[in-house]
């Protein structure tokens, strides 16, 4: 027998019960048009949640780092046109503060699983955490991860599998389609799975997310972008609107197979 799942809200979306939610948007918010146009268009399609990243934490220090607060207006914008909520990457404690009155979730980034004093810091808040795995976790220490942050009151957690690092090289990460399936039969924390960052390949993350699916993931997080070969970051993992398209009208017959719905 599985385990049952905590239902986590984030914003008016329940995360966990017999919906499945899409959360879509792009890698970065770059520019108003960029994610305007990508929030009205992935809204139009099924998702329920919008994400961007705001504080980006990038493998070198040259390469674009988010626009930081410059893009609270634009994330102001966003939910106002479409009524979302908005999830972004927290990467020090020194952001809660400012982030709290933008965000609806707060995602804790792949790099940051191991940072105790941040997950401590936002098991003191009342907004729900979604928690990435990290590039390295065990899924024993992803799940004791988790406990810093229940730990200190905040219950709403949902953990998200984004892919490991192995030997393999021929994709960004190797996708472990085994943490969903475990999450769902022994745990209660809710889990959304992110093909995106799991292969790094846009050709690849439609059949990862039916997968993902599949194995019982609560969930998706998809980095969508109006035009992928100009994005900031992660363009060669971004979907085009037709492929977010194409993805959601498929998902949409699978998850009848699970008497789910979008
Ligand atoms: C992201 O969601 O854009 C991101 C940086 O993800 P991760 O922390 O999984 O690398
Ligand atoms: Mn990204």
């Amino acid at each position: 027998m599985s385990m049952k799942t905590n239902i986590v809200a984030f914003g008016s979306v329940k995360i966990g019960g017999p919906k499945f939610a899409v959360i879509a948007g792009p890698c970065s918010i770059e520019n108003e048009q960029q994610i305007l146009t990508t929030a009205e268009f992935v809204k139009a399609n099924g998702a329920s949640i919008l994400r961007g990243g705001v504080y980006k934490l990038r493998t070198s220090p040259k390469s674009f780092q988010g626009l930081g607060s410059e893009a609270f207006e634009l994330v102001k914008l966003a939910k106002q046109k479409t009524n979302m909520p908005f999830v972004s990457e927290v990467t020090d404690p020194r952001q809660i503060s400012d982030l709290y009155d933008f965000v609806d979730v707060f995602q804790v980034g792949s790099r940051n699983m191991h940072n105790y004093e941040l997950l401590k810091e936002l098991g003191k808040t009342d907004k729900p955490i979604l928690l990435k795995r990290g590039l390295a976790g065990l899924v024993k220490e992803w799940l004791l991860a988790a406990d810093y942050i229940t730990d200190q009151g905040n219950q709403n957690v949902v953990l998200c599998e984004r892919g490991i690092r192995t030997f393999e090289t021929t994709t960004r990460n190797t996708f472990d389609i085994n943490a969903i399936a475990h999450v769902k039969q022994f745990t209660s924390f809710p889990v959304i799975a992110d093909p995106s960052h799991g292969t790094g390949v846009n050709q690849l993350v439609a059949p990862i997310s039916f997968a993902a699916a599949a194995a019982g993931a609560d969930g998706l997080i998809l980095e969508v972008h109006p035009n992928p070969t100009e994005a900031k970051s992660d363009g060669h993992q971004a979907l085009t609107f037709n492929d977010f398209e194409k993805l959601m009208l498929q998902l949409k017959k699978l998850l009848m197979v699970f008497d789910k719905t979008l």
